[in-house]
C-alpha cells in the first residue's frame, strides 16, 4: 500500500449548496492542493435546489451551473448514489481522507405537536415540496388534490409561501418549469379554492422575504385576501419595528397593507393571510375535516422577543388538508455526534465536538450549512458558512491535527466505492441524466422533465444493481 503524503483528501457528505461552497474553498488554496470527492445519497446532485427550491423559482436554480464548474474541478469527485452511514462509514472515510464534512442539511421537519396531526391529509410542506420536485423520495406519495376545497398553510416563512403558490398557479403557469410530470398532473385536476396561510405572530414577525410575499400578490388566477386586522399592528409590534429598523419587515407590512383594499377581483382562487393564530386542534374521523384555532396575543419576552401567547379564544375553520411549514429539521448520522434538540452536529465554527457545549473535537471532521447553524437563511448564506469551516480545516491541516488516513491512493477510494456499491453515479453520468432531462424538456416546451426515481435513473445510465460504475 503507497502512501502518498503530498495528497491532502477531504471527504464532502452531501452535495447542496454547503458541500460545494466549502469544496469550492478547500479546492482553491494555492498552498497545498487538496483533492475533494463528494458524497451523495441520491443519484443527483445539488441538494435542495434541486429537491427543494421551487420549481417557479428557475433563476434561483440557476446556482447550479456554478457548481457544475466547480465540479469540473480536476481535484473534484463526485460519489452519488452512496449513503453515509450504511454504503460507507466515518471509520471507512477516516481510512482514505485527512478531513470529513458533513453537508447533509435538514433532511426532516417540525411537528407542531397538536392532536390530529396525523390524520391522513395532514401533511408537512416538506414532503410536499419534495413531491412537486421529483425528488426520489416523495415520489410514492399521492397529494390527490380533486375534491379538496381548502387548504390551510401554518407557518409564515419562505417554504409556506412556496407550497401557497404552487397551490395557486395555473398548469399554464406552472407547465414551462421542472416541476415533476405527476405533480403538474395532480394540480391540473385541482379543486383548491382557498388556501389560508398563517402565522402565530403579527405581520411584522413573518419569516418570509419580500419578494415571496410580493409575488402571491401578482398570481394569475388567485387573489391575495389581507384583511384590515391581519395587516395591522399590534402596540408592542408598532414600537418594535420602529426601534429595531428593521427594513425588510417594515417593507413585509408596506405589502401587507397594499393589499387590504383589493378584495376579490374575480380569480378563480384565493389565498388568505392570518395572523396571530396557532392551530390547536385538527378535527376528523378519518381525514381532516376542520381545524380549531386559538387566536393570540404578543408579549415581550425577558430577551425582548415579542412571543405568541393563546387568548381564550377559539375559532373552528373546515379545512380539508393542511401543510405543517413549520421549519426543516436535521437528523443523526450513525457514528457522527448530535445535539437533538437542535437537530444539528455539535460545533465550534465548524469543527464537530463531541457533545453541545463541549469543548473535546472530533478530530478531522467537520460540518457547513443547516445542519451546523440549523435551517436558515438563503442559498448565499451557506458560503461564508462554508468558507469558516473550510479555514478551519485548513488551520488545523498546518497544524497536523487532522485524521491520519493510512491510504490516500484515487484508485482505493475507488475500489472501496465499488466494492460497496456497485451502482455508484460519477459526476460524468450525472451529466448525461442531465442531458437527457434537458433534452427531453426541449421536446416539449418545458425547461426540463425530471427522472424522479432512482431506478429510472440507473436504467437510463444502463446500470443494473450488479454493474460496476465508471471513474471521474
Ligand atoms: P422559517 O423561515 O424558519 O419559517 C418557519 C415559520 O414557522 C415561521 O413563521 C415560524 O414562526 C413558524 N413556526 C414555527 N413553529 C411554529 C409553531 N409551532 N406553530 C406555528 N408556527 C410556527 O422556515 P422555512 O419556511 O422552512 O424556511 C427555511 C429557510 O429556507 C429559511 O431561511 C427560508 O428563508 C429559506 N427559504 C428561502 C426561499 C427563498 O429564498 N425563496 C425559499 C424557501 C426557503 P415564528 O417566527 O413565530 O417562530
Amino acid at each position: 500500500m503507497t502512501n502518498n503524503a503530498a495528497q491532502i483528501r477531504v471527504a464532502i457528505i452531501g452535495s447542496g449548496p454547503s458541500g460545494f461552497y466549502a469544496a469550492d474553498h478547500l479546492l482553491k488554496q494555492r498552498e497545498s492542493k487538496i483533492y475533494v470527492d463528494m458524497f451523495e445519497r441520491l443519484p443527483t446532485p445539488f441538494g435542495l435546489v434541486r429537491g427543494g427550491v421551487a420549481p417557479d423559482h428557475a433563476k434561483i436554480k440557476s446556482v447550479t451551473k456554478l457548481y457544475s464548474r466547480i465540479a469540473s474541478h480536476e481535484r473534484f469527485r463526485f460519489f452519488g448514489n452512496i449513503e453515509f452511514g450504511t454504503v460507507v462509514s466515518r471509520f471507512d472515510l477516516s481510512e482514505h481522507y485527512h478531513g470529513i464534512i458533513y453537508a447533509v442539511g435538514a433532511q426532516t421537519d417540525r411537528k407542531l405537536g397538536i392532536p390530529g396531526e396525523d390524520l391522513p391529509n395532514s401533511y408537512a410542506a416538506t414532503e410536499f415540496v419534495g413531491w412537486y420536485n421529483g425528488h426520489p423520495d416523495y415520489h410514492d406519495y399521492d397529494f390527490d388534490l380533486s375534491g379538496i376545497k381548502r387548504v390551510a398553510v401554518i407557518g409564515v416563512g419562505n417554504v409556506a409561501m412556496d407550497v401557497a403558490r404552487i397551490l395557486a398557479r395555473t398548469p399554464e403557469e406552472l407547465y414551462g418549469t421542472d416541476i415533476a410530470g405527476y405533480a403538474l398532473e395532480t394540480l391540473r385536476h385541482s379543486d383548491v379554492e382557498e388556501i389560508t396561510i398563517m402565522g402565530r405572530r403579527g405581520p411584522a414577525q413573518a419569516a418570509f422575504t419580500n419578494p415571496e410575499i410580493k409575488e402571491l400578490g401578482e398570481m394569475a388566477d388567485a387573489d391575495i385576501i389581507v384583511d384590515c386586522e391581519n395587516a395591522s399592528l399590534d402596540e408592542l409590534s408598532a414600537t418594535h419595528l420602529k426601534k429595531a429598523r428593521d427594513r425588510s419587515a417594515i417593507r413585509n407590512v408596506k405589502i401587507l397593507q397594499s393589499y387590504v383594499d383589493r378584495g376579490l377581483t374575480g380569480k378563480s382562487r384565493r389565498i388568505v393571510m392570518r395572523f396571530l393564530v396557532s392551530p390547536n386542534e385538527i378535527i376528523g374521523t378519518d381525514k381532516v375535516e376542520a381545524m380549531k384555532i386559538v387566536m393570540n396575543e404578543l408579549y415581550l419576552d425577558e430577551n425582548g422577543n415579542l412571543r405568541p401567547r393563546a387568548t381564550s379564544e377559539y375559532e373552528t375553520l373546515p379545512i380539508d388538508m393542511i401543510f405543517r411549514s413549520v421549519g426543516y429539521r436535521g437528523v443523526p448520522l450513525r457514528d457522527v455526534p448530535f445535539y437533538d434538540r437542535w437537530g444539528t452536529i455539535p460545533n465550534a465554527d465548524g469543527r464537530v465536538l463531541t457533545r453541545h457545549e463541549g469543548r473535546e473535537r472530533l478530530t478531522g471532521n467537520y460540518v457547513v450549512g443547516w445542519i451546523k447553524r440549523g435551517p436558515s437563511g438563503i442559498i448565499g448564506t451557506n458560503k461564508p458558512d462554508a468558507i469558516e469551516t473550510a479555514n478551519c480545516f485548513l488551520e488545523d491541516l498546518l497544524n497536523g491535527d487532522v485524521l491520519q488516513p493510512l491510504d490516500t491512493r484515487d484508485e482505493s477510494i475507488v475500489e472501496m466505492v465499488r466494492m460497496r456499491k456497485p451502482t455508484f453515479i460519477s459526476f460524468d453520468e450525472w451529466k448525461i441524466l442531465d442531458d437527457i432531462e434537458l433534452r427531453r424538456g426541449a421536446e416539449s416546451g418545458r425547461s426540463r422533465v425530471k427522472f424522479t426515481t432512482v431506478e429510472e435513473m440507473l436504467e437510463a445510465l444502463g446500470k443494473v444493481p450488479e454493474m460496476a460504475g465508471a471513474g471521474k
